[in-house]
């Protein structure tokens, strides 16, 4: 029987475990897959402790996926780009790295609308863990990218990622007048900040949001914009539902979470998942 499974902090709301275990039992794979609550101090034991009793792979999830590289022996080029980890595979007495989020972000939207992101013009909004990873496959598409967040300077740090960033990206201030100045050009709009997410990550924190919330003036959106909110709970923000009134193509969080499942099996296994199990697994979940 292989041990797989996925650590964060909290662990409770990860849709992770019900994602693999349906596809694993469909699969006819003799593994099993759990979610790990994990204490901030006792990270490098977690770790370790998995690769001591023969863990096939793990997971990483909030807040650890930065905070693990010191335990990793190496990291796949994607994940040594931003520096953050969601999949670890231990291949003997190896512990590699790997970050699935970005490859299946693009993935997902090629699966679910045959749309292929290779130069494209695209506005990003938020520059957090998500936003980092999705603007490095940006940028590995030759995307040119125009990146929008409430705190600047957190946009800005996004301009190091990789050696052409600055070629490329151009950080936009979040204002009405600024952003309209670039709404013609833009093919997609990515929301990949929290705002219009379901439940808060805790009711003080700065990130407690409101489902009423929209990240950009849904008025800036135009028919021709694809509109993809990484948010998968709920199913169909506020945001996504304005930019359908509006004419635009619309995507929601559910692919990006069912297709970085799916990079995790290609990377611990090198095999596909099957993948209308992990779909309805999620959408099951999530209803
Ligand atoms: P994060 O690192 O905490 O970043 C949060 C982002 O949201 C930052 O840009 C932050 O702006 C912005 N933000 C938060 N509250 C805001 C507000 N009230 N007004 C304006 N901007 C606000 O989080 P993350 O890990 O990137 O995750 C972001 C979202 O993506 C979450 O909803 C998460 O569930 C979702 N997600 C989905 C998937 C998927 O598989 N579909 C994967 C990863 C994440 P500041 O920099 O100004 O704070």
């Amino acid at each position: 029987m292989e041990l797989l499974g996925v650590i964060g902090n909290p662990i409770a709301h990860s849709l992770s475990p019900v994602m693999h275990n349906t596809a694993l039992a469909a699969a006819g794979k003799k593994a099993v897959y759990l979610p790990f609550l994990v204490k901030h101090e006792e990270l490098a034991q977690a770790i370790y402790g998995a690769q001591a009793l023969g863990f096939t792979g793990l997971n990483v999830t909030i807040p650890f996926k930065e905070q693990v590289l010191p335990y990793l022996t190496e990291l796949t080029p994607e994940a040594e780009v931003i520096k953050s980890v969601n999949t670890i595979a231990f291949i003997a007495d190896r512990i590699v790295g790997h970050t699935t989020d970005g490859i299946g972000f693009i993935a997902a939207a090629k699966h679910e609308l045959n749309f292929d992101f290779i130069r494209k013009t695209v506005l990003v909004i938020g520059a957090g863990g998500a936003a980092r990873a999705i603007v490095a496959q940006l940028l590995a598409h030759q995307c040119r990218v125009y990146i929008t967040n409430r705190t600047d300077h957190r946009a800005r740090a996004l301009l190091t990622l990789g050696d052409n960033a600055r070629e490329q990206m151009t950080v936009v201030p979040m204002q009405l007048e600024s952003l309209r100045e670039i709404m013609d050009q833009v093919e997609v709009v990515i929301n990949t900040t929290s705002v219009g997410m379901a439940k808060p990550a805790a009711p003080t924190s700065s990130n407690s949001q409101d489902q009423t919330q929209v990240p950009i003036p849904a008025e800036l959106l135009l028919p021709q914009h694809l509109v993809i909110d990484i948010i998968y709970n709920p199913k169909q923000t506020l945001f996504l539902e304005m930019a359908s009134q509006r004419g635009c193509r619309i995507q929601n969080g559910v692919g990006m979470l069912v297709w970085q499942a799916v990079k995790a099996w290609e990377f611990w296994w090198g095999i596909t998942p099957p993948l209308d199990k992990m779909y309805q697994a999620v959408k099951a979940s999530l209803s």
